[in-house]
C-alpha cells in the first residue's frame, strides 16, 4: 500500500484519481496483518483497490466526474464495494472517470482529463480510454493492483485495451448495481480491471453476486472463477464474426486478430466462421437507447436531493433546477440528456425509442445464433490504439465510433472481456476481446488466459 501511495504521489500528472483514500488502505493493510496472524487471511486481505468515482463510498466524496455531484458524500456504501470490503481489501482512493460514464476518452471528466502513461512516438499524450480512464490509467501505470470500472457500451474494455491491461465486463446482473450512479440502467455493469486474467477472475468473483436491493441481479452462485482458471482450450469452438472486419479495417487490427487466432488454435480451440448480421445497427441502437435511458436517470439531479446547487436571488424552484443543471452537467451529458428526451418524446417515440429496442433484440439473436456454432467469439476490442488528447473531442460521432465493436455484447448482456494482445508499430497495446454466452464468465476468462 505505501509503494503504491508513493507511486500515486509521483504520478499526479496523470491525474487518474479524484480523490485519495490511503488511511482507508493502509486500515485495511493493518487488518490483513493481524487476520494473517490469527490465520483468518480473507481473499483479498490488504490489497489495496482503486475505485471508480461512480461507485458510492460510505463517508468518501463520490461524484461520477461531475460538478453537479460535486461534494455528495453518500451515506451508503455500494454493495459491489462493500463485497470488496468484506473480502478484506481496502479503498486506496476514487478513480477519475468521463462524466457520468459518457465518454471514451475520459475527456468529458468535470476534474480535467486522465493522462495515459504510454506516449505516442512523437510525444503526444494519448488518452487511456473511457470512461474507466482512471482504472486504467492507474493499473497501467502501477498506482494500484486493481481497479473497479464499469461497462454500459464497452467502458472497461476499450479503457483496458489502449493501456495494456485486461479487463471483464461479466453478464448482466452478475454485479449488483445498488449504489452505482446509473447511467443506462439496462446496460450497466460493473466489472474488473487488473493487468493479468487471474487477477481480474480474483477481482470479479468478490465483486459479484445477488443482491435483494437490486432487481435486474441475478440469483446465482457465484462460481470459483480462478479455480476454474484453465488455458487447455481443447473441444471449444471460438467464432470468427465477419462483420467486425468491415472494408478499411486498420490492417494493424486486423493483423493483431490473426494473432489472436494463432494464440486460440495453439490452446486447442477450433476456429469456426460466423455472422452477426445486425452488427452495423449496434451503435446507432446504443446510441438511442442509452442516451434515453441516461435522460430519464439524470432527472434526480436536481438541485434538491445531491450535491450542488445552483440559486439565483429571487429564483423560483423551476429557474433553480435550469440553473443548477446548466452549471452542474458538462456538455456531453447534456447532448445526451437531449437527444434522450428527444427520442423518448410523444412524437418520436416509436420511431426511434420503440424501434432500437427492436433491433436490440435482432442483435440479441444474433448471438444466440452465433452461440450454436460456437463457444466464445473472438474480435479486436477497439478499432484503434489510443488515439491522442483532444483529436476527437470536437467530433461526438468520431468518438462515437469508437465503441464500434464493443457496444453489440453490452446490448446482448453478454460477458466480455479485452486482454492484451501485444504493441502495433507505434510501441502502443492493441487489445483483444472474447465474448461469451451468458453467464460463461469461467469460457471468457480461460479463453484470455
Ligand atoms: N463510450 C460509450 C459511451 O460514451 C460507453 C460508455 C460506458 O460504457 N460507460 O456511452
Amino acid at each position: 500500500t505505501e509503494a503504491f501511495s508513493a507511486n500515486i504521489a509521483a504520478a499526479k500528472t496523470l491525474n487518474a484519481f479524484i480523490v485519495e483514500t490511503p488511511d482507508a488502505a493502509l486500515a485495511a493493510a493493518d487488518a490483513a496483518d493481524a487476520a494473517r496472524a490469527s490465520g483468518a487471511l480473507k481473499p483479498l486481505s490488504g490489497v489495496p483497490i482503486g475505485m471508480k468515482d461512480l461507485f458510492c463510498t460510505q463517508g468518501t466524496q463520490t461524484t461520477a466526474a461531475s460538478h453537479i455531484l460535486e461534494g455528495f458524500v453518500p451515506q451508503y456504501e455500494s454493495t459491489v464495494s462493500a463485497k470488496l470490503w468484506s473480502a478484506g481489501a481496502g479503498m486506496l482512493g476514487k478513480l477519475n472517470m468521463d462524466q457520468f460514464a459518457m465518454g471514451s476518452s475520459n475527456e468529458t471528466s468535470a476534474f480535467g482529463n486522465v493522462v495515459s502513461p504510454w506516449k505516442a512516438a512523437d510525444g503526444k499524450a494519448l488518452t487511456p480510454g473511457g470512461s474507466s480512464g482512471g482504472s486504467s490509467s492507474a493499473i497501467a501505470a502501477r498506482l494500484c493492483p486493481a481497479a473497479t470500472g464499469t461497462d454500459t457500451g464497452g467502458s472497461i474494455r476499450q479503457p483496458a485495451s489502449f493501456t495494456g491491461i485486461s479487463g471483464i465486463k461479466p453478464t448482466y446482473g452478475r454485479c449488483s448495481r445498488w449504489g452505482i450512479v446509473a447511467f443506462a440502467s439496462s446496460l450497466d455493469q460493473a466489472g474488473a480491471m487488473a493487468r493479468t486474467v487471474r487477477d481480474n477472475a480474483i477481482l470479479l468473483e468478490n465483486m459479484a453476486g445477488f443482491d435483494p436491493k437490486d432487481s435486474t441481479s441475478l440469483d446465482l452462485p457465484v462460481p470459483q472463477w480462478e479455480a476454474g482458471l484453465s488455458s487447455d482450450l481443447r473441444g471449444k469452438k471460438v467464432g470468427i464474426p465477419k462483420e467486425y472486419r468491415p472494408d478499411g479495417l486498420n490492417p494493424e487490427i486486423a493483423a493483431l486478430w490473426d494473432k489472436g487466432v494463432a494464440w486460440l488454435k495453439d490452446a486447442g480451440a477450433e476456429i469456426v466462421d460466423v455472422s452477426l448480421p445486425h452488427t452495423q445497427y449496434a451503435l446507432p441502437t446504443y446510441y438511442i437507447i442509452a442516451p434515453a435511458e441516461a435522460s430519464s436517470n439524470l432527472a434526480r439531479y436536481d438541485g434538491v436531493r445531491y450535491g450542488q446547487r445552483v440559486l439565483p436571488d429571487g429564483a423560483g424552484l423551476q429557474d433553480m433546477y435550469a440553473a443548477t443543471r446548466a452549471a452542474g452537467f458538462g456538455d456531453e451529458v447534456k447532448r445526451r440528456i437531449m437527444i434522450g428526451t428527444y427520442v423518448l418524446s410523444a412524437g418520436f417515440y416509436d420511431a426511434y425509442y420503440t424501434q432500437a429496442c427492436k433491433v436490440r433484440t435482432l442483435i440479441a439473436r444474433d448471438f444466440e445464433q452465433a452461440f450454436t456454432q460456437c463457444d466464445l467469439l473472438l474480435t479486436p476490442t477497439a478499432p484503434s490504439a489510443a488515439f491522442a488528447l483532444g483529436e476527437k473531442q470536437a467530433d461526438p460521432l468520431a468518438m462515437y465510433l469508437n465503441d464500434v465493436f464493443t457496444v453489440p455484447a453490452s446490448l446482448a448482456g453478454l460477458p466480455a472481456m479485452s486482454l492484451p494482445g501485444g504493441l502495433d508499430s507505434a510501441g502502443l497495446p492493441l487489445g483483444l476481446q472474447i465474448i461469451g454466452r451468458p453467464l460463461d464468465e469461467q469460457g471468457v476468462l480461460n479463453a484470455s488466459l
